[in-house]
């Protein structure tokens, strides 16, 4: 039996990483559990999967969590240093799906156990990537990549030819306004936003993949799990969402991962790694798409991949900055508060208000953190006004 650990279980990765759970109960034994303020699926997903601690971030979530779970076996806790205790409690395998930097300590504590980290918060590598790449490192932990790209490249990258490849290629649905001009742009809600094409995920990642900011951090990402730089990590928009990424040898041969649309099943390859393991997700058709498209991203439409190349060549804490900002503006953009090109300004204007200062510590990170969202947030309101 293996032990297991769903940071984020609650949401949208994390349903499914229980999902597969529930369909190998035989295989593992869940240690803990940990939700953002939702209770109830949290209580239900406890008792089902006899998890042995479930954790609640929103403290005022506690008393219905903990009546729910009364007598059931499952000890409870709240708080944020519960998280990170949860997450740094021993186990095989943890599922890193906490959203944006929030995620960042807990997903540290989980590597210092030196074992399997099904990476999904992307914004916590974005943000840190020298300081969890050395984690990783000092602690001996195994990294695999859940983004589906990073999934699908690390299953098309042969360890042994790694030095020979000569890029890899992420591909992007191009989301719910691919085809809409700037004027529409500039007038979306966020129900249109929301409205992705092929992929169901939570509201922060949602909105990134509208506005490109999804492929802008995944370059990112991309560039610390197979340690490349920005000139060898290209995007292409693919709308069927069939083919996930590719990876290009020396050679000119060109390897792809396909399948459906439906996150349980990089889910199930970090689960079961190095083996396999069978899952209910439907098996791709390809017959059944009659044509498979690739087209290059516009980069006036969508300048947030511009802005993350920058944030990438820039280093230091650049990355750290425009990942803060961005979580801003999203929410900012949710509440309406400001439209949906903003994203991007706000974005660029914190930017170059705080360049790329040094960030190689855990502090200077968490600093830089703070100050961009202090930064974002009055660009924020300047526009809204
Ligand atoms: P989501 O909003 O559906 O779920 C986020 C989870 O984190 C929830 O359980 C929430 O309660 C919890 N959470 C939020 N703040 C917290 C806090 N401060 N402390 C503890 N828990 C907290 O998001 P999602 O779509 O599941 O995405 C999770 C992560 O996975 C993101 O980083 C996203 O970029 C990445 N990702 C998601 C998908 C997808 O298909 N949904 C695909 C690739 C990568
Ligand atoms: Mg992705």
């Amino acid at each position: 039996m293996r032990t297991v650990t769903v940071l984020g279980s609650t949401g949208s990765i994390g349903c499914s990483t229980v999902d597969l759970l529930e369909q190998a109960r035989d295989q593992f034994r869940v240690r803990a559990l940990v939700g953002g303020s939702n209770a109830a699926k949290l209580a239900e997903q406890a008792k089902s999967l006899k998890a042995e601690l479930a954790v609640v971030a929103d403290e005022k979530a506690f008393e219905e969590l903990r009546t729910l779970l009364a007598g059931s076996g499952t000890e409870v806790a709240c708080g944020r240093a519960a998280v990170i205790a949860a997450a740094g409690l021993p186990a095989d395998w943890t599922m890193a799906a906490i959203t944006g930097a929030a995620g960042l300590e807990p997903t540290l504590a989980a590597v210092k156990n030196g074992k399997s980290i099904a990476l999904a918060n992307k914004e916590a590598l974005v943000c840190a990537g020298d300081v969890m790449l050395r984690a990783v490192a000092d602690a001996g932990a195994t990294l695999l990549p859940v983004d589906s790209e990073h999934n699908a490249i690390a299953q098309a990258m042969a360890d042994k030819q790694a030095d020979q490849v000569a890029k890899i290629i992420l591909t992007a649905s191009g989301g719910p306004f691919r085809k809409a001009s700037l004027e529409e742009m500039e007038a979306a809600t966020p129900a249109q936003a929301l409205k992705h094409p092929t992929w169901s995920m939570g509201a922060k990642i949602s909105i990134d993949s509208a506005t490109m900011f999804n492929k802008g951090l995944e370059v990112i990402e991309a560039a610390r799990i197979f340690g490349l730089t920005e000139d060898r990590i290209d995007v292409l928009v693919h709308p069927q969402s069939v083919v996930h990424g590719l990876v290009q040898y020396t050679d000119g041969s060109l390897i792809a991962q396909m399948g459906s649309a439906d996150m349980r099943i990089p889910i199930a390859h970090t689960l079961a790694w190095p083996k396999r393991m069978a899952t209910t997700s439907s098996h791709l058709d390809l017959a059944a798409f009659a044509t498979l498209e690739f087209s290059a991203p516009d980069m006036v439409r969508f300048p947030a991949l511009r802005l993350a190349r920058e944030a990438l060549r820039s280093g230091g804490a650049a990355p750290a900055i425009l990942s803060a900002a961005n979580e801003i503006a999203v929410e900012a953009f949710l509440k309406e508060q400001i439209g949906f090109l903003d994203i991007a300004r706000v974005v660029e204007q914190t930017m170059t208000a705080l360049g790329a200062p040094p960030a190689d510590t855990l502090e200077a990170v968490l600093h830089w953190d703070a100050e961009a969202r202090k930064a974002a947030r009055s660009h924020t309101l300047a526009l809204a006004a």
